[in-house]
């Protein structure tokens, strides 16, 4: 037996006095204790250490602790997926028999769990439009629990009246729920304007490389902290630690590219106005758009790294748009280093009819665009082609 070389699973760390300047990536799942004291005195808190990654591990506490600064919050969590965030969120602190109230225009799986699975649970749901208080007021019921809103929603780009909201909840002891994907830190802070859980699908701008999906849920309050930590262990809604690692080394560059895309997006945004064949844009901090005011009160001008805008001519005109836009990627997501564009009516929503999407002003010709770090004056001219390649469509083509 002497022999034998060892294999082993005791592996030892080369020694270094110095010490990397990049966050290590450690994928292990399960952590080795010294003894059962010791792991006992891990399990009460006394002692530091992880034991198996479901339940925590060094690369989500990294990221999490980033995410907090930014947010302003204390003992946020990363999860494997923005709507494990969600779900979290919900599941954490909701009862069979409590009610939510959600935005209108939430994230389509956002509708459909509030919709659908939480019912299945006992939690009814109903949806009101968050850009008015009154609305919001009139859905409420005695068991209402929870609002749940986006600071800024997809794909119209209306802003929320979370002050208002805010103040509501307080009255009515309600816990606020936003979900701030589309504003991300940089652009609203919701936490200062008196939500009591904030939200992030971390996939889009925060990471902002298309190659790591997470999220992120956090709460003002410690007991609701210790309860959104159980339901995500319970639940499984752990996140990888590889994707953890590329969202941090995203997250380096944040303020960098949402200052960028932003930038670029208000200018596009008008330069959209100006082109023959568009026929709405939607941006925030444009004084055409629902919520400006808000947007200046409310977002501090900031508008954020998505346009929408419409032409006309339905379908024909929407595929000449996307085939005609050389270099941008036509995809149903958002937050990327590179601009993306979707279309509401083939992707996010499909499973409305064209009447209840008409309801919510999305049309055939209704595009989103996610603005991401290109030269601007170029993302423009590649715009300007993808529009005027409507005129060429037959007009026997074009129904809307
Ligand atoms: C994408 C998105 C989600 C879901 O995030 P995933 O990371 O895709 O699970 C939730 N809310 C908003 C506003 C989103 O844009």
């Amino acid at each position: 037996m002497a022999d034998k070389p060892e294999i082993t699973r005791r592996p030892t760390w080369p020694q270094s006095s110095s010490r990397p300047v990049v966050t290590p990536l450690q994928p292990s799942v399960v952590y080795a204790s010294a003894s059962p004291d010791d792991l006992d005195a891990q399990y009460e808190g006394t002692n530091p250490g992880y034991t198996y990654s479901r339940e925590g591990h060094p690369n989500a506490a990294v990221l999490a602790t980033k995410i907090d600064q930014m947010e302003g919050a204390t003992g946020g969590i990363v999860t494997g997926s923005g709507m494990a965030a969600v779900t979290c969120a919900v599941l954490g602190p909701l009862e069979a028999g409590d009610h939510v109230v959600g935005g209108n225009q939430l994230y389509g799986r956002a509708l459909r769990l509030l919709g659908q699975d939480l019912p299945r649970l006992g939690i009814a749901t109903s949806l009101a439009d968050p850009t008015d208080v009154g609305s919001i007021a009139a859905a409420i019921r005695p068991e209402t629990r929870m609002v749940l809103v986006e600071t800024v929603s997809n794909p119209t780009l209306r802003v929320a009246d979370i002050p208002g909201i805010a103040k509501l909840c307080r009255e009515r002891d309600i816990l606020l729920a936003v979900d701030n994907t589309f504003s991300t830190p940089r652009g609203f802070r919701p936490f200062e304007h008196g939500a009591d859980l904030v939200i992030h699908s971390v996939t889009k701008l925060l990471a902002g490389h298309s190659d790591a999906m997470l999220g992120y849920v956090a709460a003002r309050d410690l007991e609701l902290r210790e309860r959104l930590s159980d339901t995500a262990i319970t639940w499984g809604l752990s996140p990888s630690p590889f994707d953890c690692w590329l969202a941090e080394r995203g997250l380096m560059s944040f303020e960098l590219r949402y200052d960028r895309a932003e930038a670029t997006a208000a200018t596009l945004a008008d330069a959209l106005a100006e082109m023959p064949g568009v026929t709405r844009v939607l941006y925030p901090t444009r004084r055409d758009h629902p919520d400006h005011n808000r947007a200046v009160a409310m977002l501090g001008g900031h508008g954020s790294h998505m346009v929408s805008f419409e032409v006309a001519g339905g379908r024909a005109a929407a595929n000449a748009l996307v085939r005609a836009a050389e270099g941008i990627n036509f995809a149903p997501t958002l937050g990327d280093i590179g601009t993306t564009l979707s279309h509401a009516a083939t992707s996010s929503h499909r499973k409305m009819s064209p009447d209840e999407r008409a309801a919510l002003g999305m049309s055939e010709g209704f595009f989103r665009v996610s603005v991401g770090c290109e030269d601007s004056d170029v993302l423009i001219a590649k715009f300007r082609d993808a529009v005027s390649a409507i005129a060429d469509v037959k007009p026997s083509h074009l129904t809307s």
